[in-house]
Formats: C-alpha cells, structure tokens, sequence
C-alpha cells in the first residue's frame, strides 16, 4: 500500500536497514518476523523539500486509522505504530525522505536535505545497514548494494563505508560491537583501525563535553549502553568494548580489570537471586557498577552525563560515605537486629550494588538481610496489643520494632514468647 501510494506521487519508495539485512539472514525456511521497518522515500528533489516521507505517512494514517503518526519535524521523518493488542507484537514503520547528512563539525547533530537514495545510504553505518530494497515500480523487489553489504553479509563482516565514521559518530563504536556480537560477526580488521584510531584521536572527550552537541550525543550512547547491556550477549560485547578500548567513551579512566569483572558478574548474580521478576532496571545496574569503578569525584558527573535517574545518581555520589559508614559498623560482630536497623535505610538496588564491591564478610551480611531478616515481621500486631490491653498510641510503633528484633536476635520465637517478653 505504502509503495502503491508513492507511485501515485511519482515518487521511489525503498526498504532500507535493519530489515534488509535481516530478511538477507534469514533462514529461507523460517518465519521472519519483522516488527520494525525503515522505508525512505527519494524523489525529485527540490520539490522533496517539504518532506515526502511526512505526507505518505499521513496518507497510509488515512487509511490505517488505528495506527498512530508521530512526526519529527526537524529530520523530516515520520514514524506509524500499529498496537492492536497488547497480546501482539507491535510494528513500527519509521519513514524518512532520502537525506544526505552534513556533519558541520564532527558528531554534530546531522542537518538534512532532501537528496537520492545512495546519499541516503552512504550516511548510513556500516555496509551491512546500508542495502535497500526498491518497492515500487518499475524494478520493485530489486536489491540496491551500493557499498559491498551482501559481499560482507556472506562473509560476517562489520564494515564502515568511510574511514572517518567513528569520528562523525562515535556511538557507532558501540554500534559496531552490538552487531558483531549479536550477528557473530567479526569487524573488519581496517575498520577495527578506525574504531582504535578514533579512540586514540580523543573521540571520547567530545562524548564527555558538556557543551554545543553534547548532549543528544550523550543520548545516544546511552541507548547503545542500553541496547548492549540489555542484550541476552551482554557479556561478550562488554569484553569486546573493552578490548577495543571503547569504555573510555564512558571516562577515559575506565578499564574493565579482573576485579571490576568479578563486581560485574557478582551483580548479575545478585540481580537474577534477588530481582528475578526484574522490579530493578537490570541493564542500568550494570552501567553503576562500572560508573562505581571510577574514582569517587567523577561518579556524579558521569551518571548525570548519560542521564540516569536521580535516585541513582544520588546513591553514585554518596557510594563512598555510605560504603565506608557499612564498613565501619559492620566489621564488628552486630546482633542481626543491628545490622536490620542499618541495612533499612538503603534500597535494594543500593545494597546489590555495594553487596557486588564489598569483600565477603560484608557481601554475606547483606545477602542474610535481603534474603531473610529483611522479611522478619513482628510475631504480634496491633490488635494483638490491643488484646493485651494497650491502648493505641505511638509506642505501638515502638513496641513493635523492640518485637522485631528480639524475634531477629533469637530472643522469642513464638507469639507466646512474644507476650512473655512484653510482660
Ligand atoms: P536493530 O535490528 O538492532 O533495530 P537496525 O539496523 O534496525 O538494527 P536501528 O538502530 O534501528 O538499527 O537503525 C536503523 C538503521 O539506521 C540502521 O540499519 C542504519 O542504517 C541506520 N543507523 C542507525 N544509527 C546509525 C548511526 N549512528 N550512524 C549511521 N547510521 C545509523
């Protein structure tokens, strides 16, 4: 429908990325379900100006009303979501207006013009992710390989289409990462150049700027952090950043040492034993464990830079006092209520992450708080007391928690050895 509208226009409708590379991988025998769809629209281009993409999607919102239009004004993009039910995957069509990008400085926000197809594609990042698929007539279904992408699709290759690539774009490092390791690809050994080459040139300052494009550039190493630490391959692609030495995109001071490693691992561990509905952002406590690695002054700032939740940027920035305040109560033997009336003022995801940098002695305390004493509740509660003839006040409160911990410190153990104690 989409091309058929197009064609009515006079104008070429393509698939292009991700789609293209995946409909190439598939399994011929095997169902592909694509649940995200980048099409581009390429014309005659000054009368493009106003944005083809834009008006074919509203022309296929007219006739799929149930689907939602979103445009983005400024890239001359168009998005239509299809969410029938929540039983059933959703689908995403993004389209754009074939656009070249002009990078006036290096990373900076693309500006737009209409332009053809290749340009279209040569902006792309790599080889694989730019192919496009011709829908309309004449010549529809025709494979558009500009660039040497299905050469690089059979032999599992991750390939930039210009040597300057992670300079203009250096979340395109991560990118290269996700795709290797979730295609099982290898990158190149010429664009691996360009990645250490960027990296050694200081394409990790500019991600740190505070100042001029900073900002949506931050955005988007945050959604590749995301992207990557989220994946079932998380692991792998963590290794394969740091052996390109790509973590300093995040601080230059970052290394993944065996003992960060083993914090890592230790926090996953923790995560899928005490969050295996998955309540906390697992992928976001995975980036705190290697933001905590950093020296104490640069956590705050770093976290703030790729936009964390105020809650856990605050608990970056008090690490070092709260740390240092647990161990100093805790390295003497406590009475389980003790410990229970320390480790209550700390969230959950706090504890895991301290659990995960703490040596063992304290890693233990902490996972008896959360695995039980955590849990302890009083063995009597307030009707109880009024049973007993208390009359209601503040010290119900009280009397309460003193019950809590004689029952955490083995004191009582029953309610009538709860009522004894009270006497
Ligand atoms: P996935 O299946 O993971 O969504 P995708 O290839 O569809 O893979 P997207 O992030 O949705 O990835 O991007 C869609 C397309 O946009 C890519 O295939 C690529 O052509 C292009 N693209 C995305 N990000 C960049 C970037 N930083 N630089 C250049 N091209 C990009």
């Amino acid at each position: 429908v989409a091309a058929q509208q197009a064609e009515a226009r006079g104008w070429h409708l393509y698939l292009v990325g991700g789609a293209v590379r995946d409909l190439l991988l598939a399994d011929p025998e095997a169902a592909l379900l694509l649940n995200d769809i980048d099409l581009v629209v390429d014309g005659y281009h000054r009368a493009l100006q106003e944005g083809a993409g834009v008006e074919l999607a509203r022309a296929l919102q007219q006739q799929y009303p149930q689907a939602r239009l979103d445009i983005h004004g400024q890239f001359q993009t168009a998005a239509l979501l299809w969410h029938k039910d929540p039983e059933l995957d959703s689908l995403w069509v993004d389209i754009a207006t074939a656009r070249t990008e002009f990078y006036p400085y290096p990373a900076a926000n693309p500006e737009v013009e209409a332009s053809s197809i290749r340009q279209d594609l040569y902006r792309r990042d790599f080889t694989i992710n730019a192919l496009a698929i011709r829908l309309t007539a004449p010549r529809s279904g025709e494979l558009l390989d500009f660039f040497g992408g299905l050469l690089d699709l059979r032999s599992r290759q991750i390939r930039v289409l210009h040597a300057n690539s992670f300079i203009e774009d250096p979340t395109r490092i991560y990118r290269a990462v996700r795709f290797a390791v979730r295609l099982g690809f290898e990158i190149d050994p010429q664009t691996e150049g360009y990645i250490r080459h960027a990296i050694e040139s200081g394409v990790y300052d500019r991600v740190q700027d505070e100042n001029s494009r900073a900002p949506a550039l931050q955005t988007r190493l945050k959604s590749e952090l995301k992207y990557v630490l989220a994946a079932p391959y998380w692991q792998s692609a963590l290794q394969l950043l740091s052996h390109l030495g790509a973590l300093r995109c995040i601080h230059p001071t970052l290394t993944l040492t065996p003992a960060l490693w083993h914090q890592i691992r230790l926090m996953s561990r923790w995560l899928r034993r005490f969050d295996s509905s998955n309540t906390l952002v697992h992928w976001q406590m995975l980036l705190e464990v290697l933001i905590a690695d950093l020296a104490p002054e640069y956590r705050g700032k770093i976290a703030a830079n790729l936009q964390l939740p105020v809650n856990s940027i605050e608990a970056l920035q008090q690490l070092a006092t709260t740390q240092a305040d647990l161990a100093s109560h805790l390295t003497k033997p406590q009475k389980p209520s003790q410990v229970v009336q320390l480790l209550s003022q700390y969230d959950r995801s706090t504890l895991i992450l301290i659990a995960a940098r703490s040596p063992r002695a304290l890693r233990q305390l902490i996972w008896r708080y959360l695995i039980c004493w955590a849990q302890v509740k009083p063995l009597l509660d307030g009707n109880d007391l009024k049973a007993l003839g208390y009359k209601p006040s503040r010290q119900f409160k009280q009397i309460l928690s003193d019950l809590t911990a004689a029952t955490l410190d083995g004191v009582i153990g029953d309610r009538d050895s709860a009522i004894a104690f009270l006497a």
